[in-house]
């Protein structure tokens, strides 16, 4: 089993992985059998085992990288900040993986009813929990923003690939769904490289391909977002599957007693309360799953079930804040910690 300290301002990786900790010694093309880099804002590990080839890891982290660098709101050169400055004032052509990404966000973003929502960035800024001075704003500041926070006002050219946000002071935050486009272009590597198992975790994104050492389905530990990290509520297990969630616990910061987590309602500005501590995707493509996680943990319970329902091939896993865990039927999910308990 990996094991990674927690890096100060990042308490991330909701899903940890549990099996395949066989990880064994070096492959025969002398690699170790994983590699971590942070990138992302979070530790990125790549598992490939017996069949590990440092090229492919050389492949996997320079596209990673290069993800941040065209996606990061935190890099002043990157096509989003490019967007973000150009905000109420003029198109910006960006690169055919940004424009796509965007294009896929507003999707969600529809199906998701604004729950997820890629303009989130003035609230994101304002609160600025994934940074080193987070606090709480005033009620003021937030009627302010409120309404410039609107999927409606990206407007994107597919011929002149540009994405215009057509209010000034707009801005885009990719953090809900950046990570799971990264692990599916890891996983994309991995496969086109032809390599028989790998296991990819992007700061609790995980992907799993192929057939483990065991030779026995993946075992994804589901993080306890009330516990230390690596402390799971239970087991999801399967084969190719990508596994995402969405938790309090990933980050946060405290004021005055009071615990203000990332991930906000669109409508009110302020984090999310739906008396859940995380929601966890099961399927098949991983930035499908970091968006729909990001969209139920804002829908809540009902309405998040209501908007998975028509989805083919996608599970799903609440943790409540009274420690019951509902799943949908039919997913291959064991309770470990028996503080929680199942419910219907
Ligand atoms: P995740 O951990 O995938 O649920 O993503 C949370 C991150 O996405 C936050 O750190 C913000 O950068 C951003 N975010 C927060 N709230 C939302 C939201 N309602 N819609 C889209 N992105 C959000
Ligand atoms: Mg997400």
């Amino acid at each position: 089993m990996i094991s990674l300290t927690k890096a100060a301002t990042v308490v991330c990786c909701a899903a940890v992985l549990m099996s395949c900790s066989g990880s064994g010694g070096k492959s025969a093309s002398g690699a170790e059998p994983y590699r971590v880099e942070f990138a992302l804002n979070t530790i990125c590990v790549i598992m490939l085992y017996d069949q590990a080839d440092n090229d492919v890891y050389d492949a996997v982290f320079a596209r990673i990288h290069e993800i941040e660098q065209r996606m990061s709101a935190f890099l002043p050169d990157s096509d989003i900040s490019r967007i973000n400055a150009a905000a109420g004032i003029a198109p910006v052509q960006v690169y055919d993986d940004v424009f796509n990404i965007i294009q896929r966000a507003v999707k969600f973003a529809e199906l998701s009813g604004g729950a997820f929502d890629p303009t989130v960035g003035p609230i994101t800024a304002l609160w600025g929990v994934t940074g080193d001075n987070p606090r709480v704003p005033s009620q003021q500041e937030l009627d302010a923003v409120l309404p410039l926070v609107n999927w409606r006002y990206i407007e994107l050219d597919e011929h002149a690939r540009t994405v215009f946000l057509s209010r000034r002071g707009m801005s885009l935050d990719l953090g809900a769904i950046a990570k799971g486009y990264a692990a599916d272009e890891a996983a994309h590597i991995i496969r086109e490289a032809g390599l028989a198992r790998a296991l990819i975790d992007l700061g609790g994104n995980v992907i799993t391909h192929g057939v483990n050492l065991a030779g026995v389905p993946w075992r994804v530990g589901l993080q306890n977002p009330l516990g230390e990290r690596g402390e799971f509520v239970g087991i999801t297990s399967g084969w190719d599957m990508t596994v995402v969630t969405s938790g309090v616990n990933e980050r946060y910061f405290i004021e005055e007693g009071e615990r203000y987590h990332h991930i906000f309602s669109p409508f009110t500005g302020r984090p999310a309360t739906t008396g859940l501590l995380s929601t966890t995707i099961v399927t098949d493509a991983s930035m499908d799953a970091d968006a729909l996680s990001t969209a139920i943990f804002v829908l809540g319970y009902e309405k998040g079930s209501e908007m998975l329902a028509p989805l083919e091939d996608v599970s799903a896993i609440f943790v409540f804040e009274d420690k019951s865990v509902s799943i949908t039927p039919g997913m291959s999910f064991q309770l470990t910690d028996t503080s929680f308990h199942l419910v219907d």
